[in-house]
């Protein structure tokens, strides 16, 4: 394995990185999981600038498989990077590239910002359905895309709880 690519488990919003990445809805206004997390630890600076980024860019919404940047507000990140994943039951053939998305142009997103570090939670394999075997391969494929392309950065998968992390690495393991 890469010495850039960490497995781990843990609360993202906790995570000391350059930019945390948010699963978010395409309303980019805050929800479940994850994104009610990170909205709850950061504080109303972050609404604050989703609001903007609505009505300056995305009037109908963030599209899925895109990815913006605002403040982490009172977390230790510098930055969250929201991205919309796909709905698993509603994305028929393109699920997977459409996932990919996700992350490569969350890494994109935060090469441009200057970060050397990013952490994600496993986009989509919560509320949204995406079998976690599946989204595992993926996610660690477009990263190490992005890194073999000769991007530096340090790249975190954080887990909520050590099964999802095992079903991760396991996933890898079989691919
Ligand atoms: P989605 O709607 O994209 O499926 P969810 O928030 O429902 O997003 O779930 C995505 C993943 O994030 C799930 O694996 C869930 O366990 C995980 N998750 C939820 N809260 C946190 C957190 N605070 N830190 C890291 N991962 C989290």
């Amino acid at each position: 394995m890469r010495p850039s690519i960490i497995i781990k488990t843990g609360d993202i919003t906790k995570e000391k990185a350059c930019a945390i990445v948010n699963a978010a809805n395409s309303s980019l206004m805050g929800g479940g999981g994850v994104d009610g997390a990170i909205h709850r630890a950061g504080g109303s600076q972050i609404l604050e600038a989703c609001r903007i980024i609505r009505k300056e860019q995305y009037p109908d919404g963030l599209p899925t498989g895109e990815a913006v940047a605002t403040t982490a507000g009172k977390m230790p990140a510098e930055y969250v990077i929201h991205t919309v994943g796909p709905i698993y039951h509603q994305c028929d053939g393109k699920c997977a590239a459409l996932l990919a998305s996700c992350y490569t142009h969350s890494l994109k997103k935060a090469a441009q910002l200057g970060c050397r570090e990013i952490a994600f939670p496993a986009i989509s394999t919560g509320i949204y359905g995406y079998p976690k075997e599946e989204a595992a391969k993926i996610a660690y494929e477009a990263v190490k895309c992005f890194l073999d392309d000769g991007h530096t950065m340090e790249v975190r998968f954080v887990f909520h709880n050590s099964d999802d992390k095992e079903i991760f690495e396991k996933a890898l393991q079989h691919s």
